[in-house]
């Protein structure tokens, strides 16, 4: 309903709702402009969202930085499936210096392995990881990462891909130290494709100006629109937009996160429980397993098909999107 009203792009209504959207994005996280953090949001999807802010707070660097004694900056994926694997292609294509520490999709890194790993590899600046693997549903432990990086070196810039876990999990950024948490409009928030958001950390956001390996994806630049003008560089998802303004809405009024989580596990408890009966077995350990995606072994059953192009054996069912 919300999207059949059409908004110009420009409309003082759209830049209305456009700073309604990013207070709400604030007040969801926790934080708020007083208290030092900014929401940007970027047009396209997700990936769109982690892109520019890779591609963005990390310093350009080449040879003349190089030839001035500036260090190369460093950047440090914690990976343990799909999504972290795409962040470390990203910092591939922008040309960033990465390592990739990979677990298994099974396993989560733990602080004390993160501490080990800052303290064997001083030259790290940045680290990104994924909240909620999306790949197999796996949790990780950004708030004891995040501690850890800080107690390492609190100079290092920490990044959260928190896609599909925010809006039901809590993120806590300053007691986690997260200088940048990226999620989107059609996961646990449940509006419609169209754009992503990072809530960031402005002294360090402020820092950036010149940085972004894009026009386009200009973190600080889009930033500075947003704040300026209330309105996007370039054409926004005035529909998408208009659509998730009232998903923040019904996140408001189911709770917040916590209502939301509530219903997912209940929804994951419903799941697990059917499968049980049916004698389907999860992928995940309890330990690690999060509520909003379950993997599911494929049973070795001449009665049990399951289209699937890589042959693998695990399907995989989400609470908020339905069978993927
Ligand atoms: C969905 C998702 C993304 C972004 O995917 P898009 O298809 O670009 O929206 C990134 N990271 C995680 C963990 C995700 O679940």
């Amino acid at each position: 309903m919300a999207m059949l009203r059409d908004l110009g792009s420009r409309d003082a209504q759209m830049e209305q709702l456009i700073v309604e959207v990013r207070d709400g994005l604030l007040e969801m996280a926790g934080v708020s402009k007083a208290r030092g953090y900014e929401c940007v949001i970027v047009q396209g999807s997700g990936t769109f969202g982690v892109e520019s802010v890779v591609g963005s707070v990390v310093p350009r660097w080449g040879p003349e930085e190089a030839a001035a004694g500036v260090p190369e900056p460093h950047f440090l994926v914690l990976s343990n499936g799909a999504y972290g694997k795409r962040m470390a292609s990203m910092c591939d294509v922008l040309g960033i210096r990465r390592t990739v520490l990979q677990w298994d999709e099974r396993l989560v890194p733990t602080a004390d392995e993160v501490s080990a790993a800052l303290a064997a590899e001083p030259s790290i600046t940045h680290v990104g990881v994924v909240h909620h693997e999306t790949t197999s549903g796996v949790l990780n432990d950004i708030d004891g990462i995040g501690k850890a990086i800080h107690a390492a070196n609190p100079d290092i810039v920490y990044i959260v891909d928190s896609m599909s876990a925010f809006g039901a999990y809590p993120v806590d950024m300053e007691a986690s130290h997260i200088d940048y948490m990226v999620s989107s409009a059609n996961k646990n928030i449940e509006g419609v494709p169209g754009f992503s958001f990072a809530v960031c950390r402005r002294a360090h956001l402020e820092t950036t100006k010149g940085f972004a390996r894009s026009l386009a994806l200009d973190l600080h630049a889009q930033w500075r629109s947003l704040d300026d003008t209330a309105q996007f560089r370039f054409t926004p998802p005035t529909h998408a937009l208009a659509a998730f303004r009232q998903a923040l809405r019904e996140h408001v009024a189911e709770g917040g996160w916590p209502g939301r989580l509530a219903r997912y596990q209940h929804n994951a408890k419903v799941l697990k429980d059917g499968l049980a009966s049916m004698g389907f077995k999860l992928y995940l350990d309890d330990a690690v397993q999060g509520c909003i995606i379950s993997t599911v072994l494929c049973p070795d059953d001449p009665k049990f098909s399951f289209q699937c192009e890589s042959g693998t054996c695990l399907f995989l069912l989400c609470v908020c999107c339905g069978l993927l």
